[in-house]
């Protein structure tokens, strides 16, 4: 995994100033402390003005007017494609598609790749740590098509079995869908190894990045990845958009997803003829005011860097790692802090994870209690469901004291 080379001390005090979120009061007398970003991270002052500007003084449709409005939305939109692109270092912006959510994203290569390109009998190899977003497209396309899925085994240690994944590759998959950081243990895959070993197989890579691109300095070139997804909404941007990367020249080849206005070249009663993409991906009036939001959000993180951001919260998960252990009953999954980061999802014995998190609650702090749209990897060990505490670049070590002292109350309440 990448360790970072010098750990760089973020300023958080002055990053939450930057979140209005953060001064929320629970209830009266209980300020907020916001253990949830895994689920969807807050947002700074400048991605909310961003999106406000938008409607305030510039809202118009992109694409098709010739009006003053149009014209500054359209360069607009069109110019966070560069700084998407270049955040995740792809050579071009129209190698950047604006979808719904990483969900979207995937479902998108489903759809369109997967159904030109798979056949009865083919093999996809996917990962037992999948969130739902990066499985059931798959077995969704094994009813309709008969492609059949394999996966890489998770150990008790909460590491992907290499081993298994070698063998796994003489199958000759035609397809490699694999997470860049699970949102239950933490762990951050291998994805260099995983795409190396996929393309000597002669395997297209998919990366599932929604819990990568936020939290991990990430480039798309130096991966040799063939397509990322991930969501603006969990790296301080707003909801109701999500990216793909491709590389091009699969991009091109690839069929296009939904149909209608923008993404067509010419339309007669008797067929239509598409766009290049990115735009032959992009049907309908997309999310604009959020694509600038999402640049706002790009701007941001860059200003503080991606290798700080990865330190901090490497650092938080570790030092709440380590506060974790020291309760009783608490049981944390996934690997030791060497191979993950960003996250911590426990058991509490004998209490269930929805009351602890009603407990946390109490004390205002948020988590998430629950399977995390990702049943299998909870299957695998053997539980239903966990309670999780996230943490990003606005989170501080006297929040995980928070948490650990609220824990304290639920062993007293449940003995
Ligand atoms: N993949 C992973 C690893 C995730 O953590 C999530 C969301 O939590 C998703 C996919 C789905 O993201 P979205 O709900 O934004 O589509």
């Amino acid at each position: 995994m990448t360790t970072p080379s010098k750990m760089q001390q973020l300023d958080v005090q002055r990053i939450r100033a930057d979140f209005p979120v953060l001064d929320v009061e629970v209830r009266p007398g209980v300020p907020l402390v916001y253990l949830d970003s895994t689920a969807t991270s807050q947002k700074p002052v400048s991605v909310i003005e961003a999106m406000n500007n938008y409607y305030r003084t510039q809202n118009a449709n992109i694409h098709r007017g010739v009006h003053a409005l149009a014209e500054k939305s359209t360069a607009d939109y069109e110019a966070v494609r560069g700084k998407v692109a270049k955040f995740i270092g792809a050579a071009k912006g129209k190698q950047i598609i604006f979808t719904r959510n990483t969900t979207e994203s995937i479902n998108l290569v489903a759809f369109t790749w997967g159904r030109a390109n798979l056949n009865k009998g083919d093999v996809v190899v996917l990962t037992e740590m999948e969130h739902h977003g990066n499985l059931v497209p798959w077995q969704m396309l094994a009813t309709e098509k008969g492609i059949q899925l394999e996966f890489i085994p998770v150990g008790e240690d909460g590491l992907l079995d290499m081993d298994a994944y070698a063998v796994l590759m003489e199958k000759k998959p035609k397809l490699v869908s694999f997470t860049q950081m699970s949102n239950v243990l933490g762990t951050i895959t291998p994805a260099a190894e995983i795409i190396r070993m996929a393309h000597d197989a002669g395997a297209v890579t998919l990366m599932d990045a929604a819990q990568g691109v936020p939290h991990l300095p990430t480039d798309v070139t130096e991966l040799d990845v063939d397509f990322i997804a991930f969501s603006s909404h969990k790296m301080l941007g707003p909801t109701g958009l999500g990216i793909l990367y491709g590389k091009e020249a699969i991009l091109n080849e690839m069929p296009p997803f939904l149909g209608g206005g923008d993404m067509i070249k010419r339309v007669e009663l008797s067929g239509f003829t598409y766009k290049e993409p990115p735009h032959k991906f992009e049907a309908g009036t997309p999310a604009i005011a959020e694509v600038i939001g999402l640049g706002a959000a790009i701007d941001y993180l860059e200003a503080i860097g991606m290798e700080a951001i990865f330190a901090h919260d490497h650092e938080l998960t570790g030092y709440a790692l380590e506060r974790l252990e020291e309760v009783p009953g608490v049981w944390v999954f996934g690997p030791t802090i060497e191979h993950k980061s960003a996250n911590a999802a426990f058991t509490f014995e004998g209490v269930h994870p929805h009351d602890v998190a009603e407990i946390l609650n109490r004390a205002g702090v948020a988590v998430r209690a629950g399977h995390h749209c990702a049943q299998p990897v909870h299957q695998k060990f053997g539980i239903t469901s966990t309670t999780r505490a996230s943490f990003y670049l606005y989170n501080t070590k006297e929040e995980v004291d928070q948490l650990i002292e609220a824990l304290y109350q639920v062993k007293e309440i449940f003995g």
